[in-house]
Protein backbone atom coordinates (compact mmCIF):
# COMPACT_ATOMS: atom_id res chain seq x y z
CA UNK A 1 0.00 0.00 0.00
CA UNK A 2 1.21 3.56 -0.87
CA UNK A 3 0.95 5.30 2.12
CA UNK A 4 2.22 9.02 1.27
CA UNK A 5 -0.45 11.39 2.40
CA UNK A 6 -2.76 8.75 3.89
CA UNK A 7 -4.36 9.26 7.00
CA UNK A 8 -3.93 6.66 9.45
CA UNK A 9 -5.17 6.06 12.95
CA UNK A 10 -3.18 4.52 15.57
CA UNK A 11 -4.53 2.98 18.44
CA UNK A 12 -3.01 2.85 21.64
CA UNK A 13 0.03 5.65 22.98
CA UNK A 14 2.44 3.06 24.18
CA UNK A 15 5.70 1.63 23.06
CA UNK A 16 4.69 -0.34 19.48
CA UNK A 17 1.85 2.81 18.99
CA UNK A 18 4.57 5.38 19.78
CA UNK A 19 6.96 3.55 17.31
CA UNK A 20 4.56 3.19 14.55
CA UNK A 21 3.26 6.84 14.53
CA UNK A 22 6.81 7.81 14.44
CA UNK A 23 7.47 5.48 11.44
CA UNK A 24 4.24 6.30 9.76
CA UNK A 25 5.03 9.98 9.68
CA UNK A 26 8.85 9.55 8.40
CA UNK A 27 7.47 7.62 5.53
CA UNK A 28 4.84 10.56 4.51
CA UNK A 29 1.73 9.28 6.07
CA UNK A 30 -0.35 11.93 8.32
CA UNK A 31 -0.74 9.30 12.01
CA UNK A 32 -3.15 10.33 14.41
CA UNK A 33 -3.13 8.58 17.83
CA UNK A 34 -5.64 7.62 19.95
CA UNK A 35 -5.22 6.33 23.82
CA UNK A 36 -8.45 5.67 25.94
CA UNK A 37 -6.14 6.38 29.18
CA UNK A 38 -6.04 9.92 30.62
CA UNK A 39 -3.64 12.06 29.70
CA UNK A 40 -1.78 11.94 33.22
CA UNK A 41 -0.78 8.43 31.82
CA UNK A 42 0.64 9.42 28.51
CA UNK A 43 3.25 11.73 29.44
CA UNK A 44 5.72 10.49 27.38
CA UNK A 45 4.05 9.55 24.45
CA UNK A 46 2.75 13.20 24.47
CA UNK A 47 5.73 14.86 24.73
CA UNK A 48 7.27 12.47 21.79
CA UNK A 49 4.34 13.62 19.84
CA UNK A 50 5.03 17.14 20.32
CA UNK A 51 8.09 16.83 19.30
CA UNK A 52 7.47 14.68 16.48
CA UNK A 53 4.61 17.05 15.36
CA UNK A 54 2.11 14.00 15.65
CA UNK A 55 -1.41 15.08 15.95
CA UNK A 56 -2.97 13.05 18.71
CA UNK A 57 -6.00 12.37 21.41
CA UNK A 58 -6.09 11.04 25.04
CA UNK A 59 -9.37 9.98 27.24
CA UNK A 60 -11.30 8.87 24.55
CA UNK A 61 -11.59 7.70 20.82
CA UNK A 62 -13.87 10.28 19.35
CA UNK A 63 -15.03 10.17 15.62
CA UNK A 64 -12.21 11.27 13.90
CA UNK A 65 -10.31 7.78 14.37
CA UNK A 66 -12.93 6.63 11.94
CA UNK A 67 -11.65 9.63 9.69
CA UNK A 68 -8.85 7.36 7.89
CA UNK A 69 -7.25 5.52 4.83
CA UNK A 70 -5.57 3.19 7.30
CA UNK A 71 -6.03 2.30 11.15
CA UNK A 72 -3.24 0.38 13.06
CA UNK A 73 -4.23 -0.99 16.77
CA UNK A 74 -1.81 -1.77 19.38
CA UNK A 75 -1.39 -5.45 20.69
CA UNK A 76 -3.08 -4.51 24.46
CA UNK A 77 -6.37 -3.19 22.65
CA UNK A 78 -8.77 -6.06 23.26
CA UNK A 79 -9.84 -7.71 19.59
CA UNK A 80 -14.11 -6.90 20.78
CA UNK A 81 -12.89 -3.33 21.80
CA UNK A 82 -15.62 -0.75 20.45
CA UNK A 83 -13.19 0.92 18.70
CA UNK A 84 -11.94 -1.76 16.57
CA UNK A 85 -15.69 -3.33 15.89
CA UNK A 86 -16.88 0.31 14.61
CA UNK A 87 -13.68 0.42 11.93
CA UNK A 88 -14.51 -3.01 11.31
CA UNK A 89 -18.06 -1.75 10.52
CA UNK A 90 -16.82 1.25 8.70
CA UNK A 91 -14.84 -1.00 6.51
CA UNK A 92 -11.90 0.57 7.86
CA UNK A 93 -8.73 -2.09 7.34
CA UNK A 94 -7.38 -2.75 10.91
CA UNK A 95 -3.57 -3.80 11.04
CA UNK A 96 -1.05 -4.52 13.62
CA UNK A 97 1.57 -2.41 14.11
CA UNK A 98 4.69 -6.04 13.03
CA UNK A 99 2.08 -5.80 9.77
CA UNK A 100 2.78 -2.64 8.98
CA UNK A 101 6.58 -2.32 10.00
CA UNK A 102 6.71 -5.70 7.54
CA UNK A 103 6.12 -3.35 4.94
CA UNK A 104 9.32 -1.39 5.38
CA UNK A 105 11.80 -4.29 6.07
CA UNK A 106 14.85 -4.89 3.65
CA UNK A 107 16.13 -7.67 5.64
CA UNK A 108 15.20 -11.38 6.60
CA UNK A 109 12.50 -11.68 9.06
CA UNK A 110 12.85 -15.08 11.14
CA UNK A 111 9.38 -14.37 13.21
CA UNK A 112 9.08 -16.42 16.42
CA UNK A 113 5.80 -17.31 18.09
CA UNK A 114 4.25 -19.81 20.65
CA UNK A 115 2.58 -19.91 23.75
CA UNK A 116 6.40 -20.70 25.71
CA UNK A 117 9.42 -19.58 25.15
CA UNK A 118 9.20 -16.99 22.62
CA UNK A 119 11.93 -14.36 24.59
CA UNK A 120 14.43 -16.81 24.87
CA UNK A 121 14.13 -18.09 21.59
CA UNK A 122 14.39 -15.06 19.90
CA UNK A 123 17.25 -14.20 22.15
CA UNK A 124 19.08 -17.17 20.93
CA UNK A 125 18.71 -16.62 17.72
CA UNK A 126 19.75 -13.29 17.85
CA UNK A 127 22.84 -14.04 19.80
CA UNK A 128 24.00 -16.98 17.46
CA UNK A 129 23.63 -15.31 14.54
CA UNK A 130 25.46 -12.05 15.63
CA UNK A 131 27.98 -14.57 16.89
CA UNK A 132 28.32 -16.01 13.43
CA UNK A 133 29.82 -12.86 12.14
CA UNK A 134 26.50 -11.59 10.33
CA UNK A 135 24.10 -9.04 11.69
CA UNK A 136 20.76 -9.57 13.33
CA UNK A 137 18.24 -7.35 15.31
CA UNK A 138 15.71 -8.33 17.90
CA UNK A 139 12.47 -6.74 18.06
CA UNK A 140 8.88 -7.17 19.28
CA UNK A 141 7.56 -7.94 22.65
CA UNK A 142 11.19 -9.19 23.44
CA UNK A 143 12.10 -4.84 23.58
CA UNK A 144 11.81 -2.52 20.43
CA UNK A 145 9.06 -1.92 18.85
CA UNK A 146 9.62 -3.78 14.88
CA UNK A 147 8.67 -0.05 13.65
CA UNK A 148 11.63 1.22 15.91
CA UNK A 149 14.32 -1.20 14.47
CA UNK A 150 12.70 -1.92 10.97
CA UNK A 151 14.61 0.87 9.03
CA UNK A 152 18.01 0.00 10.06
CA UNK A 153 18.14 -3.60 9.19
CA UNK A 154 19.51 -3.68 5.87
CA UNK A 155 19.66 -6.69 2.85
CA UNK A 156 21.80 -8.95 4.09
CA UNK A 157 21.16 -8.32 7.62
CA UNK A 158 18.35 -10.19 9.99
CA UNK A 159 15.83 -9.03 12.61
CA UNK A 160 14.41 -12.41 15.48
CA UNK A 161 10.92 -11.02 15.99
CA UNK A 162 9.29 -12.16 18.85
CA UNK A 163 5.37 -12.42 17.93
CA UNK A 164 2.60 -12.56 19.82
CA UNK A 165 -0.92 -13.79 19.04
CA UNK A 166 -2.20 -10.68 19.12
CA UNK A 167 -0.16 -9.03 16.54
CA UNK A 168 -0.43 -11.63 14.13
CA UNK A 169 -4.24 -11.40 14.94
CA UNK A 170 -3.98 -7.81 12.56
CA UNK A 171 -1.32 -8.83 9.78
CA UNK A 172 -2.99 -8.95 5.78
CA UNK A 173 0.62 -9.64 4.24
CA UNK A 174 2.92 -10.22 6.94
CA UNK A 175 5.41 -12.79 5.01
CA UNK A 176 8.17 -14.02 7.27
CA UNK A 177 11.34 -15.42 5.38
CA UNK A 178 11.78 -18.11 8.72
CA UNK A 179 8.98 -18.58 10.83
CA UNK A 180 8.63 -20.61 14.20
CA UNK A 181 5.55 -21.92 16.43
CA UNK A 182 7.47 -22.99 19.68
CA UNK A 183 4.30 -24.76 21.75
CA UNK A 184 0.40 -24.00 21.60
CA UNK A 185 -0.90 -24.26 25.42
CA UNK A 186 -4.08 -22.77 26.73
CA UNK A 187 -2.87 -19.49 27.98
CA UNK A 188 -4.79 -15.70 27.46
CA UNK A 189 -7.97 -17.50 27.29
CA UNK A 190 -9.87 -14.41 28.63
CA UNK A 191 -8.58 -12.97 25.66
CA UNK A 192 -9.82 -15.84 23.34
CA UNK A 193 -13.30 -16.25 24.87
CA UNK A 194 -12.16 -18.92 26.75
CA UNK A 195 -12.18 -20.59 23.32
CA UNK A 196 -8.58 -22.77 22.76
CA UNK A 197 -8.87 -23.14 18.89
CA UNK A 198 -9.41 -19.58 18.52
CA UNK A 199 -6.06 -18.98 20.22
CA UNK A 200 -4.49 -21.85 18.03
CA UNK A 201 -6.04 -20.20 14.72
CA UNK A 202 -4.56 -16.84 15.61
CA UNK A 203 -0.87 -18.79 16.00
CA UNK A 204 -1.37 -20.69 13.04
CA UNK A 205 -1.78 -17.07 11.21
CA UNK A 206 2.12 -16.71 10.87
CA UNK A 207 2.08 -18.94 8.32
CA UNK A 208 -0.42 -17.76 6.50
CA UNK A 209 1.04 -15.69 3.59
CA UNK A 210 4.22 -18.00 3.29
CA UNK A 211 5.24 -19.89 -0.13
CA UNK A 212 7.27 -22.06 -1.45
CA UNK A 213 10.34 -20.52 -0.74
CA UNK A 214 10.07 -20.19 3.01
CA UNK A 215 10.51 -21.95 5.93
CA UNK A 216 8.39 -22.85 8.61
CA UNK A 217 9.23 -24.57 11.72
CA UNK A 218 7.26 -26.02 14.39
CA UNK A 219 7.34 -28.29 17.19
CA UNK A 220 6.41 -31.80 16.40
CA UNK A 221 5.57 -32.81 19.34
CA UNK A 222 2.92 -30.60 20.07
CA UNK A 223 -0.03 -32.03 18.60
CA UNK A 224 -1.81 -28.41 18.49
CA UNK A 225 0.09 -27.85 15.51
CA UNK A 226 0.60 -30.29 12.90
CA UNK A 227 -2.76 -31.08 12.09
CA UNK A 228 -3.24 -27.75 10.90
CA UNK A 229 -0.23 -27.91 8.56
CA UNK A 230 -1.76 -30.38 5.52
CA UNK A 231 -2.24 -29.20 1.66
CA UNK A 232 0.78 -26.13 2.65
CA UNK A 233 2.88 -25.34 0.00
CA UNK A 234 5.39 -23.75 2.15
CA UNK A 235 8.88 -25.91 3.50
CA UNK A 236 8.69 -27.14 6.92
CA UNK A 237 10.89 -28.30 9.16
CA UNK A 238 9.71 -29.66 12.72
CA UNK A 239 11.94 -30.14 15.93
CA UNK A 240 11.17 -32.96 18.28
CA UNK A 241 13.05 -33.73 21.80
CA UNK A 242 11.50 -37.34 21.51
CA UNK A 243 11.55 -38.92 17.56
CA UNK A 244 13.89 -38.63 14.50
CA UNK A 245 12.55 -36.56 12.10
CA UNK A 246 13.46 -36.63 8.00
CA UNK A 247 13.49 -32.76 7.81
CA UNK A 248 14.30 -30.23 10.99
CA UNK A 249 16.34 -30.78 14.08
CA UNK A 250 15.86 -33.39 17.04
CA UNK A 251 17.33 -34.75 20.06
CA UNK A 252 18.73 -38.06 20.51
CA UNK A 253 20.76 -39.37 23.85
CA UNK A 254 22.39 -35.91 24.59
CA UNK A 255 23.19 -35.09 21.16
CA UNK A 256 21.22 -33.12 18.39
CA UNK A 257 21.06 -32.97 15.09
CA UNK A 258 19.87 -31.88 12.15
CA UNK A 259 18.43 -33.39 9.10
CA UNK A 260 17.83 -31.76 5.33
CA UNK A 261 17.29 -33.58 2.15
CA UNK A 262 17.73 -37.09 3.83
CA UNK A 263 21.08 -36.59 5.49
CA UNK A 264 21.60 -36.52 9.05
CA UNK A 265 24.77 -34.76 10.60
CA UNK A 266 25.08 -34.45 14.42
CA UNK A 267 25.30 -30.74 15.60
CA UNK A 268 26.31 -30.73 19.27
CA UNK A 269 25.41 -32.08 22.77
CA UNK A 270 22.81 -30.65 24.91
CA UNK A 271 25.49 -29.63 26.97
CA UNK A 272 27.37 -27.16 24.69
CA UNK A 273 24.04 -25.07 26.21
CA UNK A 274 24.56 -23.11 29.06
CA UNK A 275 20.68 -22.80 29.76
CA UNK A 276 18.97 -25.12 31.78
CA UNK A 277 16.22 -27.62 30.81
CA UNK A 278 14.56 -29.68 28.28
CA UNK A 279 12.17 -26.69 27.22
CA UNK A 280 15.56 -24.80 26.27
CA UNK A 281 16.76 -27.33 24.58
CA UNK A 282 13.82 -27.45 22.28
CA UNK A 283 14.27 -24.09 21.38
CA UNK A 284 18.18 -24.56 20.41
CA UNK A 285 16.40 -27.02 18.24
CA UNK A 286 14.37 -24.55 16.73
CA UNK A 287 17.18 -21.87 16.28
CA UNK A 288 19.43 -24.77 14.76
CA UNK A 289 16.85 -25.39 11.96
CA UNK A 290 17.61 -21.67 11.11
CA UNK A 291 21.15 -21.57 11.64
CA UNK A 292 21.57 -24.54 9.73
CA UNK A 293 18.99 -22.87 6.70
CA UNK A 294 22.00 -20.05 6.86
CA UNK A 295 24.65 -22.15 6.93
CA UNK A 296 26.21 -20.73 9.56
CA UNK A 297 29.42 -22.50 10.93
CA UNK A 298 28.83 -25.27 13.20
CA UNK A 299 31.62 -24.52 15.51
CA UNK A 300 30.36 -20.85 15.87
CA UNK A 301 26.57 -22.49 16.29
CA UNK A 302 28.09 -24.32 18.73
CA UNK A 303 30.19 -21.52 20.66
CA UNK A 304 27.30 -19.15 20.77
CA UNK A 305 25.03 -21.82 22.61
CA UNK A 306 27.21 -22.14 25.04
CA UNK A 307 28.23 -18.71 25.66
CA UNK A 308 24.28 -17.54 25.23
CA UNK A 309 23.89 -17.54 29.14
CA UNK A 310 19.61 -16.92 29.26
CA UNK A 311 17.25 -14.32 29.68
CA UNK A 312 16.23 -12.41 32.88
CA UNK A 313 13.39 -13.47 34.76
CA UNK A 314 13.73 -17.20 33.13
CA UNK A 315 15.11 -19.43 35.35
CA UNK A 316 17.66 -17.04 36.23
CA UNK A 317 20.47 -18.14 39.19
CA UNK A 318 20.54 -15.14 41.31
CA UNK A 319 22.71 -17.23 43.99
CA UNK A 320 23.74 -19.65 46.36
CA UNK A 321 23.56 -19.61 49.61
CA UNK A 322 24.83 -22.02 52.57
CA UNK A 323 24.41 -24.82 50.07
CA UNK A 324 21.07 -23.82 48.35
CA UNK A 325 20.34 -22.23 45.63
CA UNK A 326 17.72 -19.24 44.51
CA UNK A 327 16.03 -18.90 40.91
CA UNK A 328 13.78 -16.36 39.41
CA UNK A 329 11.42 -17.79 37.04
CA UNK A 330 8.82 -14.80 37.50
CA UNK A 331 8.20 -14.86 33.60
CA UNK A 332 6.91 -18.64 33.99
CA UNK A 333 3.21 -16.63 34.32
CA UNK A 334 1.49 -20.23 33.45
CA UNK A 335 1.08 -23.66 34.33
CA UNK A 336 2.78 -25.13 31.47
CA UNK A 337 6.58 -23.31 32.24
CA UNK A 338 6.10 -24.00 35.63
CA UNK A 339 6.04 -27.50 34.23
CA UNK A 340 8.96 -27.28 32.28
CA UNK A 341 10.80 -25.24 35.51
CA UNK A 342 9.95 -28.10 37.71
CA UNK A 343 11.24 -30.74 35.85
CA UNK A 344 14.64 -28.76 35.09
CA UNK A 345 15.63 -29.46 38.76
CA UNK A 346 16.64 -32.69 40.62
CA UNK A 347 17.37 -31.27 43.85
CA UNK A 348 13.99 -30.74 46.11
CA UNK A 349 12.27 -27.79 45.53
CA UNK A 350 10.85 -25.38 47.66
CA UNK A 351 8.46 -23.85 45.33
CA UNK A 352 6.92 -20.06 45.38
CA UNK A 353 3.43 -19.97 43.59
CA UNK A 354 0.53 -17.75 42.68
CA UNK A 355 -0.52 -14.64 42.10
CA UNK A 356 -3.69 -13.34 39.61
CA UNK A 357 -4.68 -16.23 38.23
CA UNK A 358 -5.73 -16.41 34.54
CA UNK A 359 -7.55 -20.14 35.22
CA UNK A 360 -4.78 -22.26 35.57
CA UNK A 361 -5.54 -25.76 35.89
CA UNK A 362 -3.27 -27.25 38.25
CA UNK A 363 -3.80 -30.92 37.67
CA UNK A 364 -0.78 -30.56 34.93
CA UNK A 365 1.76 -30.12 37.58
CA UNK A 366 0.31 -32.31 40.60
CA UNK A 367 2.44 -35.41 40.11
CA UNK A 368 5.82 -32.99 39.34
CA UNK A 369 4.92 -31.34 42.58
CA UNK A 370 4.71 -34.06 44.08
CA UNK A 371 7.87 -35.97 42.84
CA UNK A 372 10.15 -32.34 42.91
CA UNK A 373 8.78 -30.17 45.65
CA UNK A 374 9.42 -29.94 49.36
CA UNK A 375 7.27 -26.98 50.14
CA UNK A 376 5.01 -24.72 48.27
CA UNK A 377 4.50 -21.15 49.47
CA UNK A 378 1.48 -19.50 48.17
CA UNK A 379 1.40 -15.67 47.22
CA UNK A 380 -0.89 -13.47 45.90
CA UNK A 381 -4.40 -13.10 44.68
CA UNK A 382 -4.70 -17.14 44.01
CA UNK A 383 -3.10 -17.94 47.67
CA UNK A 384 -6.16 -19.56 48.71
CA UNK A 385 -6.44 -21.55 45.73
CA UNK A 386 -2.71 -22.97 45.52
CA UNK A 387 -3.44 -23.62 49.25
CA UNK A 388 -6.69 -25.63 48.82
CA UNK A 389 -5.06 -27.37 45.68
CA UNK A 390 -1.98 -28.59 47.25
CA UNK A 391 -2.30 -28.63 51.07
CA UNK A 392 -2.51 -32.32 50.78
CA UNK A 393 -0.41 -32.81 48.18
CA UNK A 394 2.35 -31.69 49.50
CA UNK A 395 3.52 -29.13 52.96
CA UNK A 396 1.92 -25.87 51.79
CA UNK A 397 1.87 -22.29 53.59
CA UNK A 398 0.26 -19.01 52.40
CA UNK A 399 2.41 -16.30 52.64
CA UNK A 400 1.91 -12.34 51.95
CA UNK A 401 4.83 -11.48 50.78
CA UNK A 402 7.90 -12.14 48.77
CA UNK A 403 10.24 -11.31 51.36
CA UNK A 404 8.48 -13.50 53.65
CA UNK A 405 8.33 -16.71 51.15
CA UNK A 406 12.35 -16.02 50.93
CA UNK A 407 12.83 -15.79 54.58
CA UNK A 408 10.66 -18.80 55.47
CA UNK A 409 12.94 -20.86 52.99
CA UNK A 410 15.65 -19.37 53.73
CA UNK A 411 15.11 -20.98 57.67
CA UNK A 412 13.55 -24.26 56.30
CA UNK A 413 15.43 -24.91 53.13
CA UNK A 414 18.37 -27.48 53.92
CA UNK A 415 21.85 -27.42 52.38
CA UNK A 416 21.68 -29.04 48.70
CA UNK A 417 17.78 -27.73 47.85
CA UNK A 418 16.66 -24.90 45.49
CA UNK A 419 13.81 -22.22 46.07
CA UNK A 420 12.65 -21.52 42.93
CA UNK A 421 9.91 -18.60 42.25
CA UNK A 422 8.09 -19.50 39.31
CA UNK A 423 4.28 -18.38 39.79
CA UNK A 424 2.30 -19.65 37.46
CA UNK A 425 0.32 -16.76 36.96
CA UNK A 426 0.19 -12.57 36.35
CA UNK A 427 1.70 -10.69 38.46
CA UNK A 428 -0.49 -7.49 38.52
CA UNK A 429 -2.22 -8.84 41.58
CA UNK A 430 0.68 -7.35 43.61
CA UNK A 431 3.51 -6.14 41.36
CA UNK A 432 3.28 -4.18 38.25
CA UNK A 433 4.43 -6.62 35.89
CA UNK A 434 6.08 -9.57 36.27
CA UNK A 435 9.92 -8.10 35.40
CA UNK A 436 9.04 -5.62 39.07
CA UNK A 437 7.83 -9.69 40.55
CA UNK A 438 11.55 -10.60 39.49
CA UNK A 439 13.32 -7.84 41.14
CA UNK A 440 11.64 -8.00 44.45
CA UNK A 441 12.68 -11.02 44.59
CA UNK A 442 16.67 -11.12 43.88
CA UNK A 443 16.46 -8.27 46.18
CA UNK A 444 15.18 -10.35 48.75
CA UNK A 445 17.06 -13.07 48.27
CA UNK A 446 20.32 -10.57 48.19
CA UNK A 447 18.68 -9.14 51.66
CA UNK A 448 19.70 -12.64 53.03
CA UNK A 449 23.45 -11.96 52.51
CA UNK A 450 23.55 -8.20 53.90
P1 LIG B 1 7.58 -16.04 26.26
O1 LIG B 1 8.29 -14.88 25.67
O2 LIG B 1 6.88 -16.87 25.24
O3 LIG B 1 6.72 -15.71 27.43
P2 LIG B 1 9.99 -16.76 27.70
O4 LIG B 1 11.22 -17.15 26.98
O5 LIG B 1 9.90 -15.39 28.24
O6 LIG B 1 8.73 -17.04 26.78
O7 LIG B 1 9.75 -17.81 28.87
C1 LIG B 1 8.55 -17.73 29.65
C2 LIG B 1 8.50 -18.85 30.64
O8 LIG B 1 8.37 -20.08 29.93
C3 LIG B 1 9.75 -19.00 31.50
O9 LIG B 1 9.32 -19.48 32.75
C4 LIG B 1 10.57 -20.04 30.76
O10 LIG B 1 11.44 -20.74 31.60
C5 LIG B 1 9.48 -20.93 30.18
N1 LIG B 1 9.84 -21.50 28.87
C6 LIG B 1 10.82 -21.11 28.02
N2 LIG B 1 10.82 -21.86 26.91
C7 LIG B 1 9.80 -22.75 27.04
C8 LIG B 1 9.28 -23.79 26.22
N3 LIG B 1 9.81 -24.06 25.03
N4 LIG B 1 8.23 -24.50 26.69
C9 LIG B 1 7.67 -24.22 27.90
N5 LIG B 1 8.12 -23.26 28.73
C10 LIG B 1 9.17 -22.52 28.31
Amino acid sequence: MEITGKKISVIGAVRSGIAVAKLAKSRGAIPFVSDSAPKEKLQEAISIFADVGIDFETGTHSEKVYDCDLMITSPGVPTNSEVLINARSKNITVISEIEFASWFCNGTIIAITGTNGKTTTTALMNHTINECGKKCYTAGNIGKAFSEVVLRVKEDEYVALEVSSFQLDFITQFKPRFSMILNITPDHMDRYNNNFEEYIDSKLKITQNLNEDDFFIYNADDENIKPHLKNKKFRKLAFSLTSELPAGTYYREGKMFFSWFGKTKEICSATDLFIRGEHNIANALAVLSVAKLLNLPEAKIRHAFSSFKGVEHRIEFVLELNGVEYYNDSKATNVDSVWYALRSFEKPLFLILGGKDKGNDYGQIKELVKSHVAKIYAIGSSAQKVYDYFNEIVATEKKDSLEDCVSAAHSEAGKGSVVLLSPACASFDMFDNYEHRGKVFKQAVKNLIK
